[in-house]
């Protein structure tokens, strides 16, 4: 570190857990990764985790397990129905996220598949602060289209605005008149706005989107997958809820909402997922579709040891040196790209830093897919598996062709209690001999494209031979090192 200061505790990125079980990683000679990103379609998604070191693709189902998760596992109640474990799942629900009524799923895209089957009929329209990929596409699956009601300064990527993920009111107030009530089954709110990189809205924001709500009689849904950092952030950023509990601020945000769901993959466990409510009636219109698509109503296609590991990662999620080590080593991240001056969304968000790569790859046009161009090469220079958040992470139109991504994003992801400092610091080490060495980087196409979430198996090559030249920069500048 360049300038040498002092850090108040709880901003150290300092590890506040012990490792007592640990798992081999690969980190393989370049000649290998070469051929790996060229089998894999220069896709990380397609990569085998044989050839990944760092695997910082996403925070879905990667946090690390706590000793009482795994030990929970073992008192998991394999019943059909009525499952001991469910009822102690529907007291995490009760005690944390303050919902009497729960829905399991086997995770968080099949709770949006419940519910726009539920609520959502063709023409309909969703408000939302920002779309997730998944969501989107149940939402158009039944025949409805998102709008996205962000601020003015949402997608500023380089900001100091500390609540990027906030709802602009007055677009909210003009989409309904201009829609009308009826054809607005409910309005979403997303904790810690995963797409524009993992950015925050602050309980001031939704108490109003809620008044808006009450005003018009439309129901409010909160996407609570990242809910436990959006409430670590509303603790540090909003001045009114700084002397709060965690557990103050989650049961704030969730009593703001009629309806409540999760992926407990990010929330609380590896697996699963959940829908909760206080009102009988919203219970009472999705209640049918859990035996339907997921399984009987107190296992919801989940197997009961997750359902534990779920129960005891919600009681978690109000320790707060637990949620603090992914936000603080993902600040960490972020200040020293932002000094090496490596272009990166700011202020940090969680789930992981991201890097601006439409300014990384400047030179790429984004009909070239800059940031799946920066993912295959940061790959190849380090074995990092980060994910593209980008031009190929969205659709295309009617034409068939790109609709461009607001942003061109880089994610490189810091599960929970994962990774070591020091491995954080190999990922900035590679990324500013990357950033140096930027203009060798070239752009992708696609050769092979599923019609829908075509980012997940996509394949596609590069519009060069700039990967052989990227190596043979490497090996001229590290000779045979890895
Ligand atoms: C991951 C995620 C989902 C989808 O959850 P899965 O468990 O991956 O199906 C929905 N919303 C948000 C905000 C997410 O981050």
């Amino acid at each position: 570190m360049a300038n040498i200061k002092f850090y108040k505790m709880g901003e150290m990125p300092l590890e506040l857990h012990k490792v007592r079980v640990v798992q081999k990683l690969h980190l393989v000679p370049i000649n290998r990764r070469l051929d790996a990103i060229n089998e894999a379609g220069f896709n990380t998604f397609r990569l085998s985790t044989k050839d990944v070191f760092l695997d910082m693709l996403t925070d879905s189902g990667t946090n690390a397990m706590s000793d009482n998760q795994v030990a929970a596992m073992f008192q998991a109640d394999d019943a059909y129905a009525g499952s001991q474990s469910f009822e102690r799942l529907q007291k995490a629900v009760l005690d944390v996220l303050g919902k009497k009524y729960l829905l399991p799923v086997h995770q968080g895209r099949a709770a949006e598949n419940v519910i726009c089957h539920a609520f959502v009929k063709p023409g309909n329209v969703v408000p939302t602060n920002y779309h997730f990929t998944t969501t989107l596409a149940h939402v158009m699956e039944r025949g409805g289209v998102i709008e996205e009601l962000y601020h003015d300064r949402a997608l500023v990527l380089h900001s100091d605005h500390p609540f990027k993920g906030n709802m602009d009111i007055d677009k909210l107030e003009a989409c309904i008149q201009r829609h009308g009530v009826d054809k607005i089954p409910f309005v979403r709110m997303e904790a810690s706005t995963n797409l524009i990189g993992g950015q925050p809205f602050s309980i001031r924001n939704l108490m109003d989107v809620r008044a808006v709500c009450d005003k018009y009689g439309i129901m409010l849904v909160l996407d609570a997958s990242l809910l436990g950092e959006n409430a670590f952030l509303v603790k540090q950023r909003e001045d009114a809820w700084k002397e709060n509990s965690m557990g103050d601020i989650l049961r704030t945000m969730t009593g703001l909402a009629d309806l409540v769901y999760f992926s407990a993959r990010k929330l609380s466990s590896s697996r699963g997922g959940g829908i909760c409510t206080n009102r009988r009636d919203i219970y009472a219109k999705m209640e049918a579709l859990i035996p339907l698509f997921e399984g009987f109503l107190t296992y919801g296609g989940i197997s009961v040891r997750e359902i534990e590991t779920m129960a005891v990662g919600l009681n978690e999620t109000l320790d707060e040196t637990m949620i603090s080590q992914s936000p603080t080593f993902i600040k960490y991240m972020v200040e020293q790209l932002d000094a090496a001056g490596i272009p990166v969304i700011t202020p940090p968000g969680v789930l992981g830093c991201h890097i601006d790569a439409g300014k990384f790859c400047e030179h790429i046009p984004q009909a070239e897919y800059p940031a799946g161009a920066l993912a295959a090469a940061l790959y190849l220079i380090s074995g990092v598996r980060a994910m593209e958040r980008g031009t190929i992470s969205s659709i295309r139109d009617e034409e068939g062709n790109d609709v461009l991504a607001d942003a061109e994003l880089l994610r490189l992801a810091v599960p929970r209690r994962v990774f070591t400092l020091s491995q954080v610091n190999y990922v900035i080490d590679r990324l500013q001999w990357l950033w140096d060495n930027r203009e060798l980087i070239g752009g992708l196409k696609f050769t092979y494209e599923p019609p829908v979430l075509r980012f997940f198996m996509g394949g596609l090559a590069p519009t060069s031979d700039w990967p052989e030249k990227l190596v043979s920069k490497f090996r001229k500048d590290f000779g045979d090192s890895l």
